[in-house]
């Protein structure tokens, strides 16, 4: 019998650049699938082709967008940045949480370009409305920096697009489950774009997003874990209606994340499908009903399909036949209507 030698060592099976989760993968963190994933997004789409939805909806081609473009919110120097490193093979956008592959950057501009393709769109009146199912996401990339999984600020350069097609007042209304710091960021010093933002109190970026950033254009709505449908809707017809209606924007522009559905595995927020019919429907009755909804978070892959369908029928005024097989198990649970302490909280972003 022969003595045979075998040389394992399990962190050699830990060797790949893609992520873990929100995270860097490395240390003690063992790689896998980074959360901002395609499955998510193709599993849509495919929902939106088998329902028979697609074939309803006109097809608008993204672009890239230009680098003067891109300016309108980005400095020349993270632009140089990313294609730099995007030729070079990849990088990490700002923050070791928004990586990006070869040809990143490319595809960024393309992610941001499907958002003024939309603008376009709408504006040229050969849509109604739009949603944009791109990745990666935007509402945390800064002007110098990308994070959280954002490396170009996708919403606010649909919002900038606006106004530089002579949109005199353009609102952004962000109910991805994390602060779209970024997209307040870009208009803090610019009353001609209104940023309303419902967001889990201070899960990210950590300490970003409170009442005490809020002022008369931008509006933060922190909410405490465990808030449904009903403290959507409570924060809806005491805040961000009330807002719209005073602002009368020219077009609306959804920050549309679905993490803060009840499944999700980055927030404890408790949305479900029919919440999301009913806040769409409500964003609708302004600007004439120009809207577009640009795809941010949303990372429980078996279930968000349904949720960006109750969307797009909603945006598109059909309905498939297609019942949300994860309704029961999202909207049942105890809790969804408003609780005290959650209105207290909406009284603060008053
Ligand atoms: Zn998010």
């Amino acid at each position: 019998m022969l003595s045979t030698g075998l040389v394992w060592d399990e962190r050699l099976m830990w060797h790949n650049p893609v992520g873990a989760g929100p995270l860097r993968a490395g240390g003690w963190v063992q790689p896998g699938q980074h959360a901002e994933s395609a499955e998510g997004k193709r599993r849509i789409k495919n929902l939106l082709d088998a329902s028979g939805l697609t074939s309803q909806l006109t097809q608008v081609h993204a672009r890239e967008a230009t680098r003067d473009e891109l300016l309108r919110i980005h400095d020349a120097a993270y632009l140089d940045r990313l294609e730099r490193e995007s030729a070079a093979g990849g990088g990490d956008a700002g923050d070791g949480h928004s990586p990006f592959g070869p040809g990143g950057f490319m595809l960024a501009a393309l992610a941001v370009g499907g958002g003024l393709a939309a603008v376009d769109a709408v504006l040229d009146g050969a849509v109604n409305n739009a949603y944009v199912l791109v990745r990666p996401p935007g509402h945390h990339a800064l002007a110098d920096r990308g994070m959280g999984f954002c490396l170009l600020a996708n919403a606010a350069l649909a919002a900038a697009h606006a106004r530089a097609r002579g949109i005199e007042r353009v609102a952004i209304v962000d109910w991805d489950a994390h602060h779209g710091n970024g997209t307040q960021a870009a208009f803090a010093r610019d009353p001609s774009v209104l940023t309303i933002s419902l967001h889990q109190d201070s899960v990210f970026p950590p300490g970003s997003g409170g009442v005490g950033e809020n002022t008369g254009d931008t509006i933060n709505i922190p909410l405490p874990p465990g808030s449904g449908a009903g403290a959507y809707a409570h924060a809806f017809s005491e805040v961000v209606l009330p807002a719209l209606r005073r602002f009368a924007p020219g077009l609306v522009v959804i920050a549309c994340g679905f993490d803060s559905a009840g499944m999700d595995p980055h927030a404890r927020l408790m949305l479900h499908s029919d919440a999301y019919r009913a806040l769409t429907t409500e964003l609708m009755a302004f600007a004439q009903g120009k809207v577009v909804a640009i795809h941010e978070g949303g990372y429980h892959e078996a279930s968000v399909p349904f949720l960006a369908l109750a969307v797009i029928e909603t945006l598109a005024g059909v309905r498939t036949g297609v019942e949300d097989p994860f309704l029961p198990n999202m909207a049942g649970p105890a809790g969804q209507e408003l609780q005290p302490h959650q209105a207290a909280a909406i009284a603060q972003a008053r």
